[in-house]
């Protein structure tokens, strides 16, 4: 069975030697931490997942939620495990010390749910959903709300959620048709049905807290009349007590993965009391939302990176211990079988994994400290980085998403027919993995969001600023032996996608939007595939120099990074001409083909 889900040395040489976290601890706002309170906190979360979650992590999967009429019992692990969490001060982690957090940078949080997440990836996100809802709530609520709502949530025995989709209201947000009708009572009537909201409902917390989107009666149609509320299962009455708050839960899906979690379906309002206390101004909940949900898409790619290193690590292990037929020149069948990671097609399938996982983790780990690095800055600085991490943003989430199901798929590969049986966790990895492409915005959404508003917003200041990044990683490493051609292919495939945006931007001057935005999922692909090449070049700089110092790391970590970098550069990256020439050729042909060519 497999043992290992990640790999602490690769995890300390991103945050240290790629991304070098400790330039964060300069700062005022990050004082307080150093290499050694990192190391300290690493090492307790590495306790948690051991401890808590990857015992229980295929358990999880063969005995999901039940719904019992009126709420969800889901396994028993759940609660001491979410109480763990909030003892140990990780569901208000990243709060400011004067809301009661710890001031603890994104990039350190993240490195932490990544452990979390490759343990096991249904547990870890029950207390995530509620830190989540908790920064909604102190960004927004008045203090008499978060008064009421933010400490029991911090104790973990209030779980929050998300709570935005409903059965006509998917991707298309604009859509929620949820009422809120207002009382002069300090409080909305809330009037509607979610669905697909996970945490939902559920045993292991005392109440629920929803941040729910819906549309006050009477405000304007679109995405311009949705505001934001605290709809809780239960409301603390007069006396202090809880009472049932008209939130009924009438399901709970059944679900391919990630099914130690549950996703409920909600009816608010079916007997005409369920109270909803509006967060900041009315009107403004989709914009508010955002800042929970562009958080919660760095969030996705990292659950899609740990599944997949998890995976990884399993399939790792066994190509190491499973023996099968013989080097190729060898035709003596009275020789010992030899293990499969001697042959070279089972390498290739490990190396592609690698590429996938640690190229992700580390731009995930990038993005948090984006996030850390804006806190602190000023002026046109914070701007540009700003602009980095909007541009950023969907691929965060995407790259790590569909090529988590590719790199899990691998994993299954390496296991041969014993991976696609459940006596193996590599087949519950590619099911767990397979969500992350749909929730919190769909691929398809992401491309339109990348090459509609990332792509054109304040005249490609995104595209320069990124642009600007990735510049300096191809002009550091264009000075160093060993990395100039791999500097050399990067820059000639960024000026590939310069010329790609270009041409898909004609078609939005000439008002031709439904064939700008034809193509963007794949226009997203190809730019994913830059961004981690990108991120791997920076992983071969640091590599080379960790190399240069008497390193913990070891030659072989180092030399085997460096290997990555070379499959991604030969392997990878050369997809971006294929893609080139798809957006190229197709005319955005799609847009001519009409319903009924499906006709059979
Ligand atoms: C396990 C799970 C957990 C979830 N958790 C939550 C949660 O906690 N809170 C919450 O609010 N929601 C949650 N969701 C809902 C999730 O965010 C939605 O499923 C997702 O946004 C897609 O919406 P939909 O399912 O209605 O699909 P649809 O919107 O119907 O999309 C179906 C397909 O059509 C495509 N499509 C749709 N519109 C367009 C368009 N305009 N242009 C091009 N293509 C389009 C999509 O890309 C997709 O491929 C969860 C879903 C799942 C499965």
């Amino acid at each position: 069975m497999a043992t290992k889900f990640y790999s602490e040395k690769n995890l300390k040489f991103v945050l240290n030697e790629v991304h070098r976290i400790g330039e964060l601890f300069k700062h005022e706002r990050f004082a307080e931490y150093s290499a050694e309170s990192t190391q300290l906190i690493l090492d307790t979360a590495k306790g948690i997942a051991n401890g808590m979650m990857f015992p229980v992590f295929a358990e999880m999967d063969k005995k999901p939620p039940e719904y019992t009429g009126t709420t969800i019992r889901v396994h028993p692990a759940v609660r001491p495990f979410v109480e763990k969490m909030a003892d140990g001060g990780w569901i208000n982690a990243v709060m400011p010390y004067d809301l009661g957090g710890q001031q603890m940078p994104l990039t350190l949080f993240n490195a932490c749910m990544f452990i979390f997440a490759a343990a096991n990836y249904s547990m870890s996100v029950y207390p995530g959903l509620t830190t989540g809802a908790l920064s909604l709530i102190y960004l927004f609520a008045t203090k008499e709300l978060q008064d009421i709502y933010a400490p029991s949530m911090v104790a973990g025995k209030w779980q929050g959620t998300m709570a935005l989709t409903e059965p006509e209201a998917g991707s298309s947000l604009s859509d929620v048709r949820t009422t809120a009708f207002p009382t002069d009572k300090g409080y909305y009537l809330i009037k509607g049905q979610k669905t697909f909201i996970s945490a939902g409902e559920h045993d292991a917390a005392e109440n629920i807290v929803h941040l729910m989107l819906a549309r006050i009666k009477g405000a304007p149609a679109g995405v311009k009349g949705i505001s934001l509320f605290i709809v809780p299962r239960h409301r603390p009455g007069a006396d202090g007590k809880l009472e049932f708050n008209d939130v009924n839960c009438t399901g709970c899906y059944h679900k391919m993965g990630y099914r130690g979690s549950p996703i409920t379906q909600l009816a608010m309002g079916e007997s005409d009391d369920c109270r909803g206390f509006l967060l900041g101004e009315a009107n403004r909940g989709l914009s508010y939302m955002f800042h929970m949900m562009n958080e919660a898409r760095i969030n996705v790619g990292l659950g899609a990176a740990a599944i997949a290193s998890a995976a990884y690590y399993a399939s790792l292990e066994y190509s190491r211990e499973r023996l099968q037929g013989r080097i190729i020149t060898e035709k003596d069948p009275a020789k010992p079988q030899i293990p499969i990671i001697e042959h070279a097609d089972v390498r290739r399938m490990l190396l592609k994994q690698r590429a996938i996982v640690e190229g992700s983790l580390s731009l995930v780990v990038y993005a948090g400290k984006l996030v850390d690095l804006i806190s602190v800055a000023e002026g046109e600085e914070k701007t540009r980085l700003e602009m980095v991490l909007e541009i950023l943003t969907p691929i965060v989430k995407t790259y790590p998403s569909e090529m988590g199901i590719v790199s899990t798929s691998q994993a299954i590969q390496c296991l041969g027919g014993y991976g696609y049986s459940d006596e193996f966790p590599v087949e519950q990895y590619m099911r767990d993995a397979r969500i992350h492409p749909i929730h919190e915005g769909t691929t398809g959404i992401q491309g339109m969001d990348l090459l509609g508003r990332k792509v054109t917003m304040k005249n490609g200041a995104a595209v320069k600023a990124l642009l600007g990044e990735m510049n300096a990683t191809i002009a550091a490493a264009k000075t160093r032996e060993g990395l100039a051609p791999y500097a050399d292919e990067l820059e000639k495939s960024l000026a590939l996608w310069q010329a790609v945006m270009g041409a898909a931007v004609q078609y939005a001057l000439k008002g031709q939007i439904d064939k700008f935005l034809a193509d963007a999922s794949i226009f997203l692909e190809l730019t994913g595939i830059l961004v981690i090449a990108w991120q791997w070049l920076l992983q071969g700089i640091a590599a080379q120099d960790a190399a240069k110092e008497s390193s913990a790391y070891g030659a072989d970590f180092l030399q085997g990074k460096l290997l990555t970098m070379e499959y991604f550069f030969k392997y990878e990256l050369p997809a971006v001409y294929g893609l080139e020439k798809i957006l190229g050729a197709s005319g955005a042909m799609t847009v001519a083909v009409k319903p009924v060519h499906f006709e059979d």
